[in-house]
C-alpha cells in the first residue's frame, strides 16, 4: 500500500505525557548529557519531573562515589551558568536515524520529529516544554540518591531554583 502523502500535515510528534515544570525538565536534558560524558552511560531510563522534586534513573556499571556525585552537580551547574539558548529544529524520522536513539520514539510517532538543542552541549528528540535560556533554571541541587545493586540502577533526586 502506498503511503498517503500529506504535504500540510501538522506534526503531532511523539506524545508527551504532560506539561512538565520547564526549568526542571530543561535541566533533565543537561543532566542526561552530563551523565553520558562523566559515566559513558545512556540517557535516563526513567524520569519523573516535578517542580518540587524530580527523579531520574540511570543504568550504570557502578554506584557513583560521593566525589562523582559532587562532580556531576558541579558540571551541571557549570553548563547552566553558560546561559545557553534552548532551540528547536524539525527533521524527518529518516534524518533522525543514526543521530538519535530511535528506540525511544513511541509507536505511531509522526514522520516529523523535534530536536531540542541546549546550546551546543546537548541535542535530543523531545516534545516537552523548555525554558528559553539555561539562565532561567537557577541552581541544580542533588537532593538524594541511591543505588540498586541488583538492577545496576542509580536513582537520583534533584531540584532546581
Ligand atoms: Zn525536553
Amino acid at each position: 500500500m502506498e503511503p498517503e502523502k500529506k504535504e500540510n500535515e501538522i506534526p503531532l510528534l511523539n506524545a508527551h505525557n504532560k506539561e512538565e515544570h520547564r526549568p526542571s525538565h530543561t535541566c533533565e536534558h543537561i543532566v542526561n548529557q552530563t551523565m553520558i560524558r562523566l559515566f559513558g552511560c545512556g540517557r535516563s531510563v526513567s524520569a519523573h519531573i516535578e517542580r518540587k522534586k524530580s527523579k531520574l534513573d540511570y543504568r550504570l556499571d557502578h554506584c557513583p562515589t560521593a566525589e562523582e556525585v559532587k562532580q556531576l552537580e558541579e558540571a551541571v551547574n557549570e553548563v547552566i551558568s553558560r546561559h545557553l539558548p534552548i532551540t528547536t529544529e524539525f527533521i524527518t524520522q529518516e534524518e533522525a536515524k543514526g543521530r538519535f536513539d530511535m528506540e525511544r520514539l513511541p509507536e505511531g510517532a509522526s514522520q516529523t520529529v523535534r530536536v531540542v538543542h541546549v546550546g551546543d552541549y546537548d541535542e535530543c528528540l523531545c516534545i516537552g516544554s523548555h525554558v528559553e535560556n539555561t539562565s532561567e533554571i537557577g541552581t541544580f541541587h542533588i537532593i538524594s540518591h541511591d543505588w540498586n545493586e541488583d538492577k545496576k540502577i542509580w536513582r537520583m533526586r534533584f531540584k532546581v531554583g
